[in-house]
Order: C-alpha cells, then sequence, then structure tokens
C-alpha cells in the first residue's frame, strides 16, 4: 500500500450522519488520500468535506471522490468488486445493526471480501478512529497477501 491510499466509505441510512461526523473531524486527513463511495453517501461526503475546505485557510481543493451506484442499487458489489482486484485499502463501513436492509446479502459479501483479501475495515467509530491514527494510515504497509493456490489448485 502507498502512502496515499484508496478507502472506501459507505454508511447506512441511520449511520450516515455518524459517518459525517467522524469525515467532518478527519477530512484534513482525508483529503489527502482517493475516497471511494456508494452513491449517496458519496454525495453527503462531497457536501461535508467540500464545506469545511470552504471554511478553511487553504480553500477548497481538488479531493478524489468516486461515486459507485448507491448501495442497494449495486454499490457495494461495486465495492466488492475493486476489493477483489486489488483497488481498495481500507474500508471504513458503518452498517446499521438495528435495522435490516433490502440488500442484506450485499453487505454480508462485502464484509466478507475484505476478510478474503485481508484489507483493514471499520465497522463502527471506534475501530474507525483506531484505523485513522495509525501511522501505518498516512504511511507505506504491505499486508500479508493469502495464498488461495490450493484452493483454486484443487482437484474437482
Ligand atoms: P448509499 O448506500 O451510500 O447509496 O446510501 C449505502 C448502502 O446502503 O450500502
Amino acid at each position: 500500500m502507498e502512502k496515499n491510499k484508496t478507502i472506501g466509505l459507505v454508511a447506512h441510512d441511520n449511520m450516515k450522519h455518524n459517518l459525517i461526523e467522524w469525515v467532518e473531524y478527519n477530512w484534513e486527513t482525508l483529503k489527502n488520500h482517493r475516497l471511494v463511495c456508494t452513491g449517496t453517501t458519496g454525495r453527503l461526503v462531497e457536501e461535508a468535506i467540500t464545506k469545511k475546505m470552504e471554511h478553511s485557510k487553504s480553500g477548497v481543493e481538488n479531493i478524489h471522490i468516486l461515486k459507485l451506484k448507491s448501495g442497494p442499487l449495486g454499490g457495494d458489489q461495486q465495492l466488492g468488486a475493486m476489493i477483489s482486484e486489488g483497488n481498495i485499502d481500507i474500508l471504513i463501513f458503518f452498517w446499521d445493526p438495528m435495522l435490516p436492509q433490502p440488500h442484506e446479502v450485499d453487505v454480508k459479501a462485502l464484509l466478507r471480501i475484505c476478510v478474503v483479501y485481508n484489507v483493514p475495515s471499520a465497522s463502527n467509530r471506534a475501530t474507525a478512529d483506531f484505523l485513522i491514527s495509525s501511522p501505518l494510515f498516512n504511511g507505506y504497509y504491505s499486508p500479508k497477501r493469502i495464498d488461495y493456490s490450493s484452493y483454486t489448485n484443487r482437484k474437482i
């Protein structure tokens, strides 16, 4: 992983205020990385960071925010595909523990694929705080690649 990372950001509706608060608190760090968000989350993240920039001394700078489809319309799956291709370094995903989602299977798949590819992920704010305050967040890091060759070469 390079110093500048590609960070996935997703929050379910009831958790969006929580993620946006976290983004507002950490915007100066996040603006130095590439952000990839599901559609609605991305719109809110972009608004929040732009507002912070407008009120800062340095003014509005370019930020990299890729907005995928909305989660229930395939955005979680797009993000999962990016993870499987090695294009996401960190996932911050505030999923709702209190409300079943129409795209529950996509949510589960996204969380699973993070584990498959050893991608650091945070499902709540405390873990997100630990991740972003790690020296590895803004530094180089080589995550251990898990060897799946015995699976892919298995005899059928
Ligand atoms: P949204 O999708 O950012 O488009 O609301 C999030 C999700 O429910 O996965």
